[in-house]
């Protein structure tokens, strides 16, 4: 073992972060693995190619450990899906904005000269049927109650409650309610009444990323992991939903449910929480009743985003997002410091709302919204500048069913790390939901829960 590769692996038994530590050989993309750097000679298998599955095969190359990547459906990315003929950038269907700078993420694709462009904070917000920037709402006092309630999520204490509890407690007007859902019910992928207050305030007072937001210009995910992890998408195998894991014996036996067999010696399970708690997978021997538990204070609700495409932008050249009372809790101006051209708002909604919408027809949820809109900004300027509009409803993906993970009322940052913790050194756990360090529901997060994994085979298969 050379000794590059005993610093690196020493780095990552102490959890430094990978891709900051040792540049030139984790991020060389050679389709052949640096060597085996192990006496290990078995095989690693991985369920599920999101970005953490596909992060996890990556850093196991660059450490010589052999994989392989189980993905139920016949696409690489998971919730990192892209269309890039809608308008003159990419659409990012799911994840799209990259928050905060101190990340391994950020820094990775800093590494791999990615564009980023920062998206100033500049959000209006419909009050009394007007669109109005924070700064001209200094003087609204019922706003300023719900601003105030926002910037003490992180002093939450005392028994867990939801959020919507919190609101009622706090007196907030309901003239402003739809703020409050917009910034946190929605952006954490619920609605209040069902997220816990000190899950949010745990996330935040324990995430250390930052709040700055960059999207990708000039390129996009899905060309991101095609070109980046090109040689990990070679060990994909697709079309193959698993079923059944069994780690009873010395080695772990993964079915799928055309009944094809896998077989290696560990396995990381990095499926959504969704596919988890309906019980797809059956686990021999069964999850513990522990993670059981804590897997069942962890909620995932419907999640969509609608595209909107306008001859002309009508809701503000710098306004980052619009948060309304109606159908949508937020309009993002996906187009800011993007496109050359800044003219599609896409409408975020998740939760009870993502539900009621779901059963309508797509052209159906595209037309209320533009009357939603036509309403807000008047003289039918949405639905006369509309060009087209394209649903991506999460919520129908068979193997995603939801937006991301957020804490139930219940639900502490303890649990994340039962869900995480691996079972009989052969059976490990990453993915958004669990990750611990506050950032789950981001692909951030989803990559920190592939550097966790990767440390704690390292930590089994040492000493070499
Ligand atoms: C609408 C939306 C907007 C978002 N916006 C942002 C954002 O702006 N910024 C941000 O940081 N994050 C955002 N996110 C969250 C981010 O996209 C996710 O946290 C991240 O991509 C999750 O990665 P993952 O690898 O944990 O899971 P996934 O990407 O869900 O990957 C899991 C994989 O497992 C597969 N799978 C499921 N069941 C099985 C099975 N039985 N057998 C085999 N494979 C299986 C799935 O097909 C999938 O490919 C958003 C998500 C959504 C949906």
């Amino acid at each position: 073992m050379n000794l590059k590769r005993r610093e690196l692996l020493k780095k990552l038994a102490a959890g430094v972060t990978l891709t900051v530590a040792v540049p030139s050989i984790i991020y060389s993309c050679k389709d052949e693995s640096p060597g085996n750097a192990f006496a290990f000679e078995g095989k690693v298998l991985i369920v599920g190619a999101g970005i953490s599955g596909i992060y996890t095969g990556y850093l196991l190359q660059q450490i010589g450990v052999d994989f392989k990547i189980i993905e139920a459906s016949d696409k690489f990315g998971g919730r990192l899906q892209t269309e890039s003929k809608f308008d003159d950038f990419p659409m990012e269907l799911g994840g799209d904005e990259i928050i905060g700078i101190n990340s391994s993420f950020y820094d990775f694709l800093l590494s791999k000269s990615v564009k980023l462009a920062e998206v100033p904070t500049s959000e209006s917000f419909i009050i009394d049927g007007i669109p109005q920037f924070a700064n001209n709402l200094l003087e609204d006092n019922e706003f300023q109650a719900a601003a105030t309630f926002i910037e003490g999520l992180k002093d939450f204490s005392g028994i867990d409650q939801s959020i919507d509890a919190r609101v009622t407690q706090a007196g907030i007007s309901t003239r402003v309610m739809h703020v409050i859902d917009g910034k946190i019910g929605n952006h954490y992928g619920t609605t209040n009444d069902k997220l816990g207050s000190l899950g949010v305030a745990g996330a935040i007072n324990t995430s250390e990323t930052g709040s700055e937001v960059f999207r990708i210009v000039g390129s996009d995910y899905t060309n991101f992991i095609k070109i980046i992890f090109s040689s990990v998408i070679k060990k994909i195998e697709f079309d193959a939903p698993v079923s059944s894991i069994n780690y009873s014996g010395e080695m772990v036996e993964i079915t799928d449910i055309g009944g094809n067999v896998f077989t290696g010696d560990m396995v990381v399970v990095t499926v959504p929480v969704s596919i988890l708690k309906d019980g797809d997978i059956t686990f021999t021997p069964s999850l513990s009743a522990e993670k059981q538990a804590a897997l069942s204070t962890i909620g995932m609700d419907p999640g969509m985003k609608v595209f909107l495409r306008f001859t002309k932008n009508f809701w503000g050249e710098t306004t980052s997002s619009v948060f309304a009372a109606g159908s949508a809790p937020e309009y993002i101006s996906s187009g800011l410091n993007r496109g050359d051209r800044n003219r599609v708002l896409t409408a975020l909604i998740n939760g009870e709302k993502a539900l009621t919408l779901g059963e309508m027809e797509d052209n159906a949820i595209i037309s209320l919204l533009i009357r939603e809109l036509d309403e807000i900004y008047g003289g039918a300027v949405a639905s006369v500048n509309f060009i087209e509009g394209m649903v991506k409803n999460w919520t129908k993906e068979p193997y995603i069913r939801g937006a991301y993970s957020f804490p139930n009322v219940g639900s502490l940052s303890g649990n994340r790390s039962i869900i995480a913790q691996p079972a009989s050194n052969k059976l490990f756990f990453a993915g958004e939901a669990t990750n611990v360090n506050g950032n789950f529901g981001t692909i951030h997060g989803a990559v920190e829960t592939a550097e966790r994994v990767v440390n704690e085979i390292v930590a089994v298969l040492e000493p070499a």
